[in-house]
């Protein structure tokens, strides 16, 4: 596999950056995944937005501009051969002598590396996603895509011991979002709801694709917060990310979620994706 290293392509194990960088010693910096089906990256330039705006509002210089962002991820999937899988980006605020501080002249540090996995075929789809709840210790600034993802490392090891795939994290008796996804349930009345965005979670880029494909059926889509016992009540449940598209919830703590097989309305908005995103180009 080749990784991209401040500039360089180099083969994965020779690629290291220093133990000075403040992405290792302070989590100080952010990162981006896309993910591409059939050769084609999804949602690419909103995630190059989102990093864009990551990266500003922690102070860090964006190093790219968005075109030559996209010639590094199209010259790293070309030399991959990746046709399908993941490709992420991180950026640091660089490397210097360990303190909180850091010289205003830093040059950021940037890696990119990508990973082959099916996207389009997960096999989670055919059973959907089991999902437990976990208290939400994160910090105030979700709409940051930091690399500090400790709080989402611990959720992801509950989900695991209880053979979840997901944690949806709660505060203040509400869903944030999920530990690595957006959080949406179909309400009996065929409301389609997520909560509004805000500080309190990371704004999705399939969120907001897949509102878009809601807008295009004429469905209802309401941005509020909803609790634990409305979606336990929920006709669907579903996350939405990158990753893993749109992925059908089907229980909750160890309850069904609607019929207990994954929704129809969440396969749909999943295929709907697919589709637009091969019918682009
Ligand atoms: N929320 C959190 C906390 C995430 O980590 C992610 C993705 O990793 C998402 C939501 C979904 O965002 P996107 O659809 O942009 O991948």
């Amino acid at each position: 596999r080749i990784a991209y290293v401040n500039g360089t392509f180099l083969p994965l194990e020779e690629a290291s950056i220093p133990v000075m960088d403040r992405g290792f010693l302070f989590g100080d910096g952010i990162y981006e995944v896309t993910a591409l089906i059939e050769g084609r990256l999804a949602d690419n330039e909103a995630h190059l937005q989102r990093l864009d705006r990551s990266l500003r509002e922690i102070g860090i210089p964006n190093p790219y501009s968005p075109a030559k962002w996209t010639a590094i991820q199209n010259e790293l999937i070309t030399r991959n051969g990746l046709l399908e899988g993941l490709i992420y980006i991180e950026v640091t605020r660089g490397v210097s002598e360990r303190d909180f501080l850091s010289p205003a002249d830093l040059k950021p540090t940037v890696v990119m590396f990508t990973q082959a996995k099916p996207v389009r075929a997960n096999a989670a789809l055919s059973k959907g996603a089991d999902v437990i709840t976990v208290p939400d210790l994160r910090w105030a600034r979700r709409d940051i895509k930091s690399v500090s993802l400790l709080a989402q490392v611990l959720a992801k090891r509950a989900a695991a011991e209880a053979s979840a795939s997901e944690a949806w994290m709660i505060e203040d008796g509400v869903i944030t979002e999920g530990a690595s996804s957006t959080a949406f349930i179909v309400t009996q009345a065929d409301e389609i709801v997520s909560r509004p965005l805000s500080h309190a979670v990371l704004p999705g880029v399939t969120r907001r694709a897949v509102l878009r494909l809601v807008e295009e059926k004429n469905l209802t889509f309401v941005e509020r917060t909803f609790t634990v016992e409305e979606a336990l009540r929920a006709r669907e449940a579903f996350f939405t990310s990158a990753s893993t598209i749109v992925m059908p919830v089907v229980s909750i703590d160890g309850q069904p979620i609607g019929t207990g097989k994954p929704g129809p309305l969440a396969l749909e908005l999943r295929e709907l994706y697919i589709k637009t995103l091969l019918a682009t180009r």
